[in-house]
């Protein structure tokens, strides 16, 4: 270790980016504990798991995968309440990193070309003060060494939020909300990237949105599945 850094750790010593505990010894970004913590879906990354089958028959997918399984007591939820709601952008950056990590090998297979994260509405964009799946989408993007490219779509409509509607009011209110910016992307594998599935209807707009300039292949990770 550099001597600067063992100086900078003396007096900042670095904390676990998910419950602020001090690191010890062998520990990076997150603690062993929040590690081992987390609820991991173990999916593999195909057509066949449960978070494909959300989307099948709707848009024409290579593959789809959630990282972390989503429910309202678990780990997730903390985890994605100190991104959206505290700015904890490292911690969502490092879980793409890790995520990418462990199915680095499948990953790898897909010869994916661009990563496109789903665009917040700008405005919403300046509330927040970030986009929590740009984020995710660049930590993979970093362990793949691919390109993540944030302007490849467009959200042009400022939308509700989506929590208390029914599955037809979310297709409803998302419905050709997004744009794709390429003349063309016949050549190009590419992996659409967001934080939470749920119905699904973001991620079907997006998708039908990019399918529109023909991809070679269409491929969907999330942060989270909230299996509702
Ligand atoms: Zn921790």
């Amino acid at each position: 270790m550099l001597l600067s850094q063992s100086l900078k750790d003396l007096f900042y010593p670095p904390l676990c980016l998910s419950c602020k505990q001090w690191l010890i010894k062998g520990e990076s970004d997150l603690c062993f504990a929040c590690l081992s913590q987390l609820p991991e879906t173990r999916y593999p990354i195909d057509i066949q798991n449960p978070v494909a089958q959300i989307l099948w028959g709707r848009i024409p997918l290579k593959y789809a995968c959630s990282f972390l399984m989503f429910n309202a007591l678990n780990k997730t939820h903390d985890i994605l309440h100190n991104i959206k709601y505290k700015g904890n952008k490292e911690l969502a950056k490092f879980l793409g990193q890790h995520f990418a990590t462990i199915y680095l090998k499948q990953l790898k297979l897909l010869e994916i070309d661009e990563i496109v994260p789903i665009p917040l509405h700008p405005r919403k964009k300046r509330m927040r003060g970030f986009n929590q799946a740009e984020y995710f989408a660049q930590g993979m993007a970093e362990a793949l060494q691919c390109i993540c490219n944030t302007k490849r779509l467009k959200r042009t409509k400022f939308t509700a939020t989506q929590t208390k509607k029914s599955r037809a009011e979310r297709w409803e209110n998302v419905r050709e909300i997004f744009t794709c910016s390429a003349p063309e992307l016949t050549s190009k594998n590419i992996l659409l990237v967001d934080d939470v599935i749920t119905t699904g209807a973001t991620i079907e707009s997006a998708a039908k949105a990019l399918l529109l300039k023909n991809p070679k292949s269409i491929g969907v990770i999330t942060l989270a599945f909230a299996n509702d």
